[in-house]
């Protein structure tokens, strides 16, 4: 295949307009600094949408990134040096990285194979090995809600907090209900890949305001109510900037018709590789991902290396990338425990077979055509 002039990427950010009015009124009222009327805008939306149909609000913190929100999540949550945190094993390492900020220690809990995420099963046995955990970090990988009525209902039996990273997943729902929203603390990120961004930025949203003011004192440097800095625990910088909110809540107008878009990416792969030996990243009929990424996974029995494809996809200018590898294979993490229920471990059978495609919303329908032909001569 001839290479295509220009890169086709994974994903990057869709701008609108709206936002340049958000930070012009940042800018006309020199209001700069980080907290400020667009951080509280931003939040009041953001708790208004995800909560549009239910009676409980979670009170929703800005944040300088996702991983600052995670951080802070598991702060709340009384995570300990020592402590177990039963965790998604098939995610992004910033999901998992705040146990450690804290002396918590991960164990990994392996996928199932209708949504790739967190198998109930082996959550189920991971408590049976565990009992004194106390706290479950739960991502949605890819926009793709994970089973949360089982996943909520086990938290339960075994008295844990649920900590949910849909990082990768505002505007999924599972069952009607929003990602976002499961947990009793729960993330979002905006980082410039995202569904929507603001550059770089997260959100904490809490079950109560309680646990808000204190997530947002460790956010502002741990400050004591006294006229000199006064100090009691540490703090962290953590705050998000009024400019930056400004984009955000620019985005969030957008939201929807970002998820309308990314399904429709989504659909034109399913049904373009439908004659190939490969399955689309699949979710439960009961959900409604919002297919932030695309990925595909070769058939098993066939001998085409996924790497390969993503080796010959660079080599024609066109972003793809191998599915997020296992964190229970990451050397990082050698040592921890990794629970399944399976003979081979299903996430390591995915990491095997699958890969993420070009997935961004302003890809055109020629652009896209291009990818799939790419594929196709691989097979
Ligand atoms: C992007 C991402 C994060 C981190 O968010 P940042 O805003 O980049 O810190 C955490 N978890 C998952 C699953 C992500 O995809």
């Amino acid at each position: 295949m001839t290479p295509c002039n220009h890169r086709i990427p994974l994903a990057t950010p869709t701008m609108h307009g709206d936002e340049m009015a958000y930070i012009q009124e940042a800018f006309d009222r020199n209001w700069i600094a980080p907290l400020g009327f667009n951080c509280d805008g931003f939040e009041a939306e953001m708790g208004a949408y995800l909560n549009c149909n239910r009676k409980t609000y979670h009170h929703a913190l800005c944040l300088n990134a996702g991983t600052a929100a995670l951080h802070l999540a598991v702060k709340l949550a009384g995570v300990k040096r020592g402590d177990i945190v039963l965790c998604s094993d098939m995610t992004f390492a910033a999901t998992v990285n705040p146990v450690t900020y804290e002396g918590g220690v991960q164990v990994f809990v392996d996928s199932e194979r209708e949504t790739w995420n967190m198998d109930p099963r082996a959550l189920e046995k991971a408590f049976e090995k565990y009992p004194q955990a106390k706290v479950v970090m739960l991502a949605h990988l890819y926009g793709t809600p994970a089973r949360m009525n089982e996943i909520v209902e086990i938290c339960k039996l075994h008295n844990a907090i649920l900590i949910e990273d849909a990082a990768e997943a505002l505007s999924s729902e599972y069952r009607g209900r929003k990602c976002g929203t499961f947990g009793k603390y729960n993330i979002l990120s905006f980082n410039g890949n995202k569904i929507i961004t603001t550059s770089g930025g997260g959100m904490l949203l809490c079950e109560n305001e309680a646990d808000r003011k204190k997530a947002l004192f460790w956010a502002t440097q741990a400050r004591e109510p006294a006229l000199w800095y006064q100090h009691e625990e540490i703090g962290y910088n953590y705050r998000m900037s009024n400019v930056v909110a400004g984009i955000g809540r620019g985005q969030l107008k957008h939201l929807e018709n970002h998820r309308e878009r990314k399904e429709a990416v989504y659909r034109r792969y399913e049904k373009a590789l439908a004659d190939l030996p490969v399955t689309m990243n699949p979710y439960l009929p009961d959900s409604k991902p919002n297919f932030w990424l695309s990925c595909m996974a070769v058939d098993k029995g066939i001998k085409v290396d996924p790497l390969d494809i993503v080796c010959k996809l660079n080599a024609c200018n066109v972003e793809a990338r191998p599915i997020w590898k296992p964190m229970h294979m990451q050397p990082v993490f050698k040592g921890h425990d990794f629970i399944s229920v399976e003979e081979s471990p299903v996430s390591e059978d995915i990491f095997a077979r699958g890969l993420c495609l070009p997935s961004d919303i302003k890809m055109t329908g020629e652009e896209q055509n291009y990818v799939i032909d790419v594929i196709r001569s691989c097979f």
